[in-house]
């Protein structure tokens, strides 16, 4: 970009920061939706209670909220695979009214999914051809993805894992990871073992714990990190015993998937607090989804209330080209144009490396704007946050 451009730009940031006003319209408490008026707190906060009333159906969500006809379609469509599934607590999160709130877009399946878009495929990062044994994906040098489950608590209508993430019956012997652990201990220069999903934190208590101290078993293995989403979709899931439990196996890292600022509530930010107090650090790994969080004061608002809530913005995702996600995708430079307004306009803490993951398994790949703005033999023209230049000499 011109550098008068981005000079430009910038004040326009500058204003749309300060002319955007925040949404006032606070989520309902649930005995304000008749559905849930008569339940015992002690059942809300029950995460098996939550899982157990899990809005499955178009009869079930038009008591919370107002569907459109492509809603209606999406729901009637979105069976077996990736179907609907919506805890009562992210419910209570929903604009009724809105057919646009972020988080309903999230949970709500339309008619679109049901398009397949130019260049989208199944298994766009090719995960299933580096996967050497069950649940194992192996693509890294030094670490790898472990599928722990195939549930969620929630099924994001954007998931890249769409292929494999839903609601059946699954194995559960818990011989089933053997010949990962078998993989693991045979290949000395894995050091990083990411237990994700589907969400690991579906599984017991017990099961959680086996599979850390198998993966932990492997004397190579020093780096382990947990990839869930409950904390943003049923942070009842975050209990005492959970927490009490990941703190013996310290250190534990964890990836949270956070999207938009409204996903952060008192009782989430409960959830982050529990965790970080156990010494687990958080981090976040964001979806860039068209108008959901496609907005740079938006965007930027979510990465400012992360760190409040203890949470570092890890990565932001170029949406995947994944069957059926084409209205969720926004061109890469719009991402650009996100950081572009992050790095320099906040705290260094707030800004996440933005990725495209590969397609046909490159892995993740940071791309961002560009500040070198020539190079030469012991000299590099820079550009800042505000488009001044500046030349460095080696
Ligand atoms: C994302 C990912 C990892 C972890 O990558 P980091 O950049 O270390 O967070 C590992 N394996 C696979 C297949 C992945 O997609
Ligand atoms: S929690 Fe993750 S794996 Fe599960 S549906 Fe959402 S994006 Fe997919």
């Amino acid at each position: 970009m011109n550098n008068n451009l981005v000079v430009i730009e910038n004040q326009k940031l500058q204003q749309e920061i300060t002319t955007q006003p925040r949404s006032t319209k606070r989520p309902r408490d649930y005995q304000q939706i008749s559905l849930y008026k008569d339940v015992n707190p002690l059942d809300w906060e029950d995460w098996r209670w939550q899982i157990k009333h899990r809005i499955r159906t178009k009869e079930e969500l038009e008591q919370v909220i107002k569907l459109t006809p492509e809603e209606e379609q999406g729901i009637k469509k979105a069976s077996g695979r990736l179907s609907m599934a919506i805890t009562p607590y992210w419910a209570t999160l929903i604009d009724p009214e809105d057919p646009n709130c972020p988080l309903r877009r999230q949970a709500v399946p339309v008619a679109f999914e049901f398009a397949v878009g130019p260049h989208e495929m199944i298994d766009p990062c090719a995960e299933d051809r580096d996967s050497p044994v069950p649940h194992l994906v192996h693509r890294y040098p030094d670490r790898v993805l472990l599928l722990a489950t195939e549930h969620c608590a929630m099924y994001c209508r954007h998931c890249t894992r769409r292929r494999l993430v839903g609601e059946h019956e699954e194995g559960s012997s818990s011989s089933r990871f053997d010949a990962a652990i078998e993989y693991l201990k045979a290949n000395r220069k894995i050091r990083d073992v990411l237990i994700s999903g589907g969400d690991p934190l579906l599984l017991e208590d017990e099961e959680i714990e086996s599979l850390i101290q198998k993966v932990r078993s492997v004397s190579h293995i020093e780096f382990l990190r947990i990839g869930t989403r409950v904390p943003v979709t049923l942070p009842q899931r975050v209990t005492e015993n959970l927490v009490t439990m990941l703190k013996k196996y310290s250190p534990i890292w964890m990836s949270v998937h956070f999207n938009h600022p409204k996903e952060i509530t008192k009782r989430s930010k409960n959830a982050c607090d529990m965790l970080t107090d156990a010494g687990i650090p958080l981090g976040s790994q964001t979806v860039l989804l068209k108008g959901i969080n496609d907005r740079p004061y938006i965007m930027r608002r979510l990465m400012q209330e992360l760190l409040k809530i203890r949470v570092r913005p890890y990565y932001i995702y170029q949406c995947d080209p994944v069957r059926g996600t084409q209205h969720f995708r926004t061109p890469v430079a719009v991402g650009i144009n996100i950081m572009e307004k992050l790095r320099g306009h906040t705290s260094g803490y707030a800004v996440p490396t933005y990725v495209i993951d590969g397609p046909g398994g490159g892995g993740k790949i940071p791309i961002g704007p560009n500040y070198i703005l020539s190079q030469a033999k012991g000299k590099y023209v820079l550009r800042n946050y505000k488009g001044k230049i500046y030349t460095y000499l080696e």
